[in-house]
């Protein structure tokens, strides 16, 4: 039997239940159907074929949800940070035992390759962990005082959340939403979306069975114009956090504005990946591909516009169509696989589209450009060359394994282009010269930039987008102060004289 069958026959064993049960909501502890009985379908994007169908969740549904997390959220916010930390570690445990089946489901629903979504569970279960570990401290403050008064701030968790997530590494970064707000007291309603909702059905499950109370965690699914609106529009719902288009997030913020909602949006990318002729090239090779092709291209931190300095121009765009040339597209549980279908037709077609605007506005295709074989969703490594930044190509997410190379001249014309479009995620920079390296840094338009590296994520760093690529910074404390809300307690120091009027 050969790797892949062997993956295949325990992929079945394991997306079983979803087959007999369907993919329900989760509420107050109980699997649930959608109040109207409706139902949709999750496909696998390998093929086409109907892995589950899946609560269709509405506005009821959320009522329920909300109603579940407002009534654990008067135990569960009181809960000492330590008792919340001690259940925390122990889901992270439970995630882990549970690795390759989160692995498997994941690889089945999204097309993500097996050999990036076996960390799936892994990276999960560190953001249980880092996150527990600070619950104890989470609503320590400072003491401020003056001549005549101590002031005391603490933080409070702000009350029930929604949470709503996308399709890309959905399992990963429901962790790195739902932790931290479970973490700081919260309670949670989570919406994930609706071209992946396995793993989250599996998320809350594990979740309940290693000890976190009912109604703590609640999961709806649905489309964004049902469920998802109707948890951003409801008034027992505190804060949203977001990850998606930068589009959605403009919607979100609008459906949420009667009821005051606060929001943290991580929202789209187009990163550009910077290299100087005086760069390490086949290390900036190599990070350049990997940021580009791994997980499909479609992630929002991808390096997805390359500017490359003249000089070297053609030598770094050969090398990297090579890389792309040599990169094996294949079943998402082949272990060799590199890229495998994205995630659904829909998005398949979207891609596919700036093959042919790419033809259409004079740009080259150095490597890739085409659907790969009849069935499922699978597209070639793709590069494009002799772009400008006025294409869409170069000014458009497109969130494929798809890389747009453009030219520079110097340091000034490199940051122009690297800023000139709407977005502000992230941004890679290769040089050998420090100096060089700390003027583009200061003045780079984006929330987040490596140098002379791939991303390497850091738990206690800050993570975020400026311009359209989100508002606010998840990571470290920065994920506590959006979740919790401090306040300020004034204490006298003395007998201070009050003033006296009429
Ligand atoms: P999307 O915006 O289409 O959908 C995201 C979620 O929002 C889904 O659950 C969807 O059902 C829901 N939604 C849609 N309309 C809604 C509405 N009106 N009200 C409430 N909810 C609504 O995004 P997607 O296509 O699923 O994901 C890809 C996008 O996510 C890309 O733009 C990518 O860059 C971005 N992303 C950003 C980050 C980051 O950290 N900045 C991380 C991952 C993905």
């Amino acid at each position: 039997m050969s790797a892949l069958d062997e993956n295949l026959s325990k992929a079945q064993g394991y997306l079983a239940k979803f087959r007999e049960t369907g993919v329900m909501n989760h509420i107050a502890g109980a699997s649930v159907p959608a109040n109207t009985g409706d139902t949709f379908e999750t496909i696998s994007p390998v093929d086409g074929s109907v892995l589950a169908q899946v609560a269709k969740g509405d506005a009821s549904d959320i009522d329920a949800a909300v109603a579940a997390a407002k009534d654990a959220f008067v135990s569960w916010s009181k809960m000492p940070g330590k008792e919340r930390k001690a259940i925390l570690i122990k889901v992270a445990e439970a995630i882990e035992a549970r690795a390759e089946e989160v692995a498997f489901t994941e690889c089945m629903d999204t097309g993500q390759a097996l050999r990036f979504m076996s960390k799936a569970a892994v990276r999960g279960a560190a953001n249980f962990r880092f996150f527990a570990d600070q619950a104890p401290s989470a609503e320590d403050g400072v003491a401020l005082r003056n001549p005549n008064q101590m002031n005391v701030t603490s933080r409070r968790p702000i009350g029930p959340i929604g949470v709503i997530t996308p399709w890309n590494t959905p399992f990963m970064l429901s962790t790195w939403k739902i932790a931290p707000a479970l973490a700081a007291g919260c309670t949670v309603v989570h919406k994930p979306a609706e071209f992946s909702p396995m793993t989250a059905k599996l998320l809350v499950e594990i979740a309940e069975e290693a000890g976190l109370p009912k109604g703590v965690l609640n999961l709806v699914n649905g489309f964004g114009d049902g469920a998802g609106r109707a948890l951003t529009e409801h008034p027992d719902i505190k804060a949203i956090a977001f990850v998606g288009e930068s589009r959605t997030g403009s919607h979100i913020m609008r459906q949420g504005a009667d009821t005051l909602k606060r929001f943290h949006f991580e929202l789209g990318g187009k990163n550009p990946v910077i290299v100087f002729d005086d760069a390490d090239l086949d290390r900036a090779v190599n990070a350049a591909t990997f940021m580009i092709y791994s997980l499909n291209g479609e992630r929002c931190t991808s390096s997805s516009r390359l500017l490359v300095q003249e000089s070297i121009y053609e030598e770094f765009t050969t090398k990297v169509a090579d890389v792309a040339k040599s990169i094996k597209v294949g079943h998402p549980l082949d272990p060799e696989t590199v890229v495998g279908p994205l995630i659904h037709p829909v998005h398949e077609e979207k891609v596919l589209s700036y093959f042919s605007k790419a033809r259409e506005e004079g740009a080259t295709i150095a490597a890739g450009g085409e659907k790969v074989g009849e069935a499922g969703c699978f597209v070639s490594p793709t590069l494009f060359t002799g772009a400008n930044n006025s294409m869409a190509i170069a000014q458009e997410e497109i969130f494929g394994p798809v890389l747009t190379a453009i030219p520079f001249k110097d340091e000034d014309e490199a940051l122009a282009l690297a800023n000139d479009v709407q977005y502000g995620l992230a941004a890679y920079l290769w040089t050998s010269d420090l100096d060089r390296a700390m003027r583009m840094t200061d003045s780079l338009e984006a929330g987040m930039m490596w140098v002379n590296s791939e991303n390497v994520r850091h738990l206690p760093s800050p993570f975020g987008g400026v311009k359209a690529s989100g508002i606010g910074r998840d990571g470290g404390d920065w994920s506590f102060d959006f979740y919790m809300e401090t306040v300020n307690v004034s204490f006298p120091r003395q007998h201070h004289k009050v003033p006296r009027l009429g």
